[in-house]
């Protein structure tokens, strides 16, 4: 899945350097360009995490997942590659683009918390953890921090992918949509977001309007929790376990309540949430090039 990388880092110092020599000799700068200006600079690692935890309303957090796993906070940044999960491939982009700091929403090895006790002397692990090592890659993961920005980052992000901004109210995982019926909207979703089949629950000819759109795992309880909060006619997920949600909505279905869901899959998802990331970095940062690259499903469907 790998897109031509649009080096929008460049481009926008390019228009500051630009508007700054159009502006020369007079005093009138614009704020916000005058602010690039003084502040160009190298960031470490640890400045571009800080300056993010900064705008998170209740960081910093007792428990996070949202650590180093490679490299040092003290590492000066020469380009970032923003993903939902690290594969071999993405490291290797990030050699390729001299991007020595990558920032997956998910985790790298395998696990939740990352944990590499068990894994020192195996093969798969060792090559991921070895390339990024010997290249002076470092890598932090953005998951709870993007999340619990004022309004949720991956949210966001995902509602552009899906072209649906102007019916979303910040905060709400509810989006009024154009009514359509649920095969439209599998069909909408599959081109909006590149996924060649989703799995979903209930009647294709059903009519969707009140989407209920969480992103990524939440857990089925939480699922069902907001669908019994919303009572949309379609929940859009990232995935559920069979035995949760997709029962949940047999069920429904079965005492004859109009409900649907659709699991898109985890990665797609939630990428647009690495988009937004992205983004994030050519506003706050906007010396350092930055490239999102979606590193798509693990499973494929055959
Ligand atoms: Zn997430």
């Amino acid at each position: 899945m790998w897109q031509k990388p649009k080096i929008t880092g460049k481009s926008r110092r390019d228009f500051l350097l630009k508007s700054s020599l159009m502006l020369g000799g007079t005093l009138v700068l614009n704020p916000e360009l005058a602010f690039s200006l003084a502040n160009r600079k190298n960031w470490t690692v640890g400045e571009i995490i800080d300056t993010f935890v900064s705008q998170v309303p209740t960081a910093p957090f007792q428990q996070t997942v949202d650590t180093i796993k490679v490299g040092s906070r003290d590492t000066i940044v020469t380009g970032i590659v923003t993903t939902m999960f690290t594969t071999m491939e993405i490291i290797h982009k990030a050699i390729e683009l001299k991007a020595n700091l990558i920032i997956p929403h998910e985790p790298t090895f395998f696990s939740g918390q990352d944990e590499t006790d068990y894994l020192q002397d195996d093969p798969v692990f060792r090559a991921k953890y070895d390339l990024m090592e010997k290249n002076g890659i470092t890598l932090w993961r953005n998951h709870d921090h993007v999340h619990r920005l004022q309004d949720d980052g991956v949210r966001i992000g995902v509602v552009e992918d899906l072209g649906w901004s102007e019916y979303y109210t910040a905060g709400s995982p509810i989006l009024n949509i154009p009514k359509t019926d649920l095969k439209g909207l599998i069909n909408h979703i599959k081109t909006r977001l590149d996924v060649p089949a989703m799995r979903y629950v209930g009647d294709l000819n059903q009519t969707c309007s009140k989407v209920l759109l969480l992103p990524g795992a939440v857990g089925g309880r939480l699922q069902i929790t907001r669908i019994m909060e919303h009572r949309p006619d379609v929940l859009v997920c990232g995935e559920s376990n069979e035995w949760e949600t997709p029962e949940y909505v047999r069920a429904a279905n079965e005492i004859g309540m109009k409900l649907s869901m659709i699991e898109i899959g985890h990665s797609a998802s939630e990428e647009g949430g690495s988009e937004f990331v992205k983004k994030w970095l050519n506003q706050h940062m906007p010396e350092i090039p930055v490239y999102h690259i979606p590193s798509g499903n693990s499973l494929k469907v055959f």
